[in-house]
């Protein structure tokens, strides 16, 4: 089975309730044919967004399933309003919070439990590209982040590195292509089905370079930041994956 292909928008602290016009948009002018489309708005607009019919998902969650943990969200309580999804990982979260690998394999086994395919992001930074560390890097952050229960059906790996994350600068295709490689062939050779985990790029995607991003080897789709705000964006976007 091939890895199935997945334009997911990530929000970060962006939106209100009127952002939701941007969903009726991207659902009336932008139909997804042939790719899943997934959006994760701030928590505050998963249940509304769900509701209309798209598939949601969280930014974060506590590995815990309950207690005394002011402001965090358990995975469940994601499932609970609409959400089928969760990023983990993400480079914001491990540099604003500090989350470690390990930290972010307690939370991907906590959305796995809760039912929740868990977004798993992974990346370098510009200082450890420039020492050529890259490789190294995305393979310790693979063997630390991504739990032993993960399947192609519960995870999702994102390649996203942390000097093209909102700055409009993109790696090369073949420095994707490298990563990429990398990740097929790590997550092959630990989990049975391991070669079916769909892999996403995010990094600075828009509709200018989306199609030349989506050609690329075990690139199976994005996570999109700032272009998946905009209908007219994020359409787009979609088109070239449906078309790749
Ligand atoms: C992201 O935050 O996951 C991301 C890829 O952001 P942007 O597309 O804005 O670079």
């Amino acid at each position: 089975m091939a890895p199935r292909k997945l334009a997911a928008g990530n929000w970060k602290m962006n939106g209100t309730l009127a952002s939701l016009a941007e969903i009726d948009r991207l659902l009336a002018d932008h139909p997804a044919s042939g790719c899943d489309v997934l959006i994760c708005p701030p928590a505050t607009l998963i249940q509304a967004m769900a509701a209309k019919g798209i598939a949601t998902g969280g930014q974060d969650c506590h590995a815990k399933a309950s207690g005394a943990h002011t402001g965090d969200i358990a995975a469940q309580q994601l499932k609970d309003v609409g959400a089928s999804h969760v990023i983990l990982g993400h480079s914001e979260r491990r540099t604003d919070h500090g989350e470690t690998d390990a930290q972010v394999a307690a939370k991907s086994v906590a959305a796995h439990e809760a039912g929740l395919v868990a977004v798993i992001c992974v990346g370098e930074t510009e200082a450890q590209r420039d020492a050529g560390e890259t490789l190294d890097v995305i393979a310790a952050q693979l063997a630390g982040s991504v739990p032993d229960g993960a399947t192609a059906a519960n995870t999702v790996i994102a390649y996203e590195p942390v000097w093209a994350i909102g700055t409009g600068r993109t790696p090369t295709s073949d420095q994707i292509a490298e990563v990429h490689a990398l990740m097929h062939e790590r997550l092959s050779a630990r989990f049975a089905d391991g070669a079916d985990m769909a892999l996403l790029y995010g990094g600075s995607v828009k509709p200018g370079n989306a199609a030349e991003v989506f050609a690329i080897p075990h690139v199976n789709g994005a996570l999109v930041g700032g272009a998946s705000l905009k209908a007219a964006d994020f359409g787009p976007i979609i088109a070239a994956l449906s078309a790749a």
